[in-house]
């Protein structure tokens, strides 16, 4: 189950790792808290379209088909865009929503999928944006809250496994801040918007405890990068080519919050490592 904001979210962040898993026979769900209308669009790819939410959300579901997700729970707050601004005023935004009503309907979607593993952004909501900040604290909570009886929602309480926080591994992020230095790239105003902050990323890093090899899956992970077409301009763009990408950014890295690590070093290379699987729902998924 993976507890994310945007419709681009689970492909730029995490495309390559959805592949691998469903490849592997991984049921992949994720929750996509807003319909991603602060994004800047061009007006051309607004044709055949009532609203950049509609868009955006169709990209989604292409973004889905790809990644053969096997379902998309859309929970409708309005984009909250990047902090500071005045679109995180608005009463329907994500970031002024309740952080105990979201954290509910996470609940009763944990509840509903009985997921082993969680994944969400890290505390600083991997680049400070103010959505990724509010689905980690109510996904995070919700891991919590799930698996506690007298928390009611009228179904059965559940509590998943294991919950990770995604993270880039510092190495690489220090040797990309490096790179755009000595391209004489400014590392603290990237993106469309110029707020994008390398520094403070990696400032904000947790460590890094599983890093997952993706450099299999790159072709399939820039195929649902694709979907997202109104906001490749602000996304990850890989010029290089395939053989230096796979030496450069072979891994996709995860920061274990629970079972919470011994030690701050990597120690997994895959995050099912001890998952067990209950017999009664192995039985199930056969009889489907
Ligand atoms: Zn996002």
């Amino acid at each position: 189950m993976i507890a994310y904001a945007h419709p681009d979210d689970e492909s730029f962040g995490l495309g390559g790792a959805i592949a691998k898993w469903v490849d592997a026979g991984v049921d992949v769900y994720l929750i996509c808290a807003t319909n991603g209308e602060r994004g800047t669009v061009a007006p051309e790819l607004l044709q055949g379209y009532n609203s950049i939410a509609e868009l955006r959300l169709a990209e989604l579901e292409c973004a889905a088909q790809k990644l053969r997700l096997t379902e998309v729970f859309k929970l409708g707050y309005k984009d909250s865009g990047m902090m500071g601004s005045p679109t995180c005023e608005d009463s329907e935004c994500l970031w002024q929503a309740n952080v105990d009503e979201v954290t509910r309907r996470c609940v009763e979607i944990y509840r509903e999928v009985q997921p082993h593993v969680v994944v969400t952004f890290n505390k600083y909501g991997g680049y400070g944006h103010p959505d990724h900040i509010a689905i980690q604290r109510a996904a995070t909570k919700a891991f919590h809250l799930a698996g506690d009886a007298n928390f009611v929602t009228g179904q059965p309480s559940y509590k998943p496994q294991k919950l990770y926080y995604s993270s880039i591994p510092k190495r690489q992020l220090q040797l990309g801040i490096t790179m755009l230095r000595l391209r004489g790239i400014d590392p603290r105003k990237l993106g469309r918007n110029k707020d994008l902050d390398l520094v403070k990323i990696l400032e904000n890093v947790e460590p890094t405890h599983t890093n997952l090899d993706v450099s299999r899956y790159f072709t399939h992970w820039d195929e649902a990068n694709q979907c997202h077409k109104s906001q490749l301009g602000g996304g990850p763009t890989w010029r290089m080519p395939l053989t230096l990408r796979r030496w450069f950014a072979p891994h996709q890295g995860f920061t274990r919050v629970v079972p919470a690590p011994a030690h701050n070093r990597v120690d997994e290379t895959d995050l099912f490592a001890g998952v067990t699987v209950d017999a009664r729902r192995q039985l199930q998924a056969a009889a489907d």
